[in-house]
């Protein structure tokens, strides 16, 4: 039963998913001011019977029955009704039948009542009608029904009863008059209802979209503040790192014109003895050899320098060839047989398995270079004790090279920057031939250039394990099930 869309407006009209919810809505928005309709419908009814008593004193008990037995227990029904659910649904049905109930009981009030007193219950019909369409809120489709349905009921008793015509029109003139103004109320009613209703679902709809944008804004804020803590936390650290570059390349400076003076003050103070014609052969010979040692530590000086700058620049390249790993052993043994490479006579051991010796696929001078650094560095740092080169293969695709050491050992703390440029820890401590600092980045810049891994487990006073895990490429002739 929606005429509505006949008569409403487009801008008015709600869609048609939408008319149940504006239907609950209309009733829920106004229940209280239904329900305070409904019992003053009930006073009324109830206080017009002392009309009855004065106008239809033999009939009052009639009426009084009309009124106590139908109409008013009807409404109070309507009004308990009111508070279930159903009534959201069918409540302008019920609010509906209060009025047809309303009305049509004082059309029969009417039938029966005598000639002379009629004209007051007909004025009963039209109040009936005017109190549907104000105070119970019967919106425009209802309440036009309603004024049809009462207002035939109306015309019918009236010509069933024969009233005189002048009465008749009078009656009519002011049931049409009532029943025009109640429409019209309950039309314009109606519009604002709907209006609201649109307004209000509009700007439930903003509100959400409104929502949804605070939403997604605040997650954009709290990204955004994540990503530009982690860059606040990303600059402190390259801050922190710069500095801490910054210092070492200066203790480095510092460092390294000690470092390259010392040998060359020594190198240029012996050639000026040895310029003099009366120097003793013997004495010669030791000044010569000083002069020889100290060449080399400056040559090895600038050797790291030069190695360092050219793996930091990207230029060192590898050519890597077939090779048994034994020889690589062999050879470091060999460069540590004479006393400028261990001054101090460290016992130098090798191990590694004769039985597997299969030819390994790796550049040869960077595996040499690495060893032989990290047995430098073992002899360095072994004031007594012994050193052990070797290699093992508990792998099969994998080769381990190590030199293993009972020297001074490293600190926990001082194995996590170690392998850093220019980085010498214990470093006030007198070791003789103490280097710059880059041995050990050199070492793993080599390993990392061959693909290797170090490995470094060390604990003060008891010596340090170097270990330089390589991925294993067989020769084709080579021996595979080693
Ligand atoms: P350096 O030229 O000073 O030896 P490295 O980079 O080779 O520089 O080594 C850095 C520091 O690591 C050294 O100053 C030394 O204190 C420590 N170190 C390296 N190898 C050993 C080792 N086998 N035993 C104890 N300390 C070591």
């Amino acid at each position: 039963m929606d005429l509505h869309g006949l008569f409403f407006r487009p801008s008015n009209r709600i869609p048609k998913e939408l008319i149940s919810s504006f239907n609950r809505d209309s009733i829920q928005s106004s229940i209280k001011n239904i329900r305070f309709a409904i019992i003053l419908c009930v006073l009324l009814f109830a206080g017009f019977a002392i009309l009855d008593f004065y106008t239809v004193p033999h009939l009052y008990k009639y009426f009084w029955a009309i009124r106590f037995l139908i109409v008013i227990p009807f409404s109070l029904i309507v009004f308990a009704i009111s508070y279930f659910p159903i009534f959201l649904r069918l409540g302008q049905l019920f609010l509906s039948l209060v009025s047809i109930v309303g009305g049509y009981s004082i059309l029969w009030m009417i039938w029966v009542t005598p000639v002379e007193v009629q004209n007051t219950y007909y004025v009963g019909v039209i109040l009936v009608l005017m109190f549907s369409f104000t105070f119970l809120r019967l919106r425009f489709v209802y309440g036009f029904l309603i004024g049809i349905i009462l207002f035939a009921g109306f015309e019918i008793v009236q010509v069933c009863l024969d009233v005189d015509n002048l009465t008749k029109v009078n009656n009519s003139f002011f049931m049409v008059g009532a029943l025009f103004i109640g429409i019209l109320s309950s039309y314009f009613h109606e519009k604002l209802l709907r209006k609201e209703f649109l307004l209000r679902r509009t700007l439930e709809q903003e509100k959400r979209k409104t929502e949804a944008i605070n939403s997604s804004l605040e997650d954009r804020v709290e990204e955004r503040t994540r990503r530009l803590q982690e860059m606040n936390e990303q600059l402190i650290d390259a801050k922190s790192e710069a500095e801490k570059s910054d210092q070492l390349k200066s203790a480095f400076l510092a460092n390294m014109s000690h470092e390259i003076r010392t040998p060359m003050n020594s190198i240029l103070g012996f050639t000026e003895i040895l310029s003099d014609d009366e120097i003793e052969k013997e004495q010669s010979h030791k000044y010569l050899s000083i002069i020889h040692s100290n060449s080399i530590r400056l040559l090895q000086i600038i050797n790291d320098i030069i190695d360092i700058s050219k793996i930091e620049s990207g230029s060192v390249e590898i050519s890597p060839t077939f090779f048994k790993p034994s020889k690589v052993i062999g050879e470091v043994l060999d460069l540590f047989g004479s006393i400028e490479m261990n001054p101090n006579g460290i016992e130098i051991l090798s191990e590694y398995p004769k039985e597997s010796d299969s030819e390994i696929f790796t550049d040869y001078t960077k595996l040499i270079q690495i060893i032989v650094n990290l047995s430098q560095n073992a002899v360095k740092y072994t004031p007594k004790g012994q050193v052990k080169i070797g290699y093992k293969r508990e792998h099969k695709d994998s080769i381990c090279f190590y030199v293993y050491d009972t020297g001074i050992g490293i600190s926990e703390e001082d194995q996590k920057t170690i392998f850093n440029r220019f980085t010498q820890v214990n470093i006030d401590q007198k070791t003789p031939n103490k280097g710059v600092g880059l041995g050990l980045a050199i070492t793993q810049a080599n390993t990392n250039l061959i693909q290797g891994k170090i490995k470094l487990t060390s604990a003060l006073g008891e010596g340090s394990h170097f270990e330089i895990n390589l991925p294993m490429r067989y020769s084709s002739s080579a021996d595979q099930s080693s």
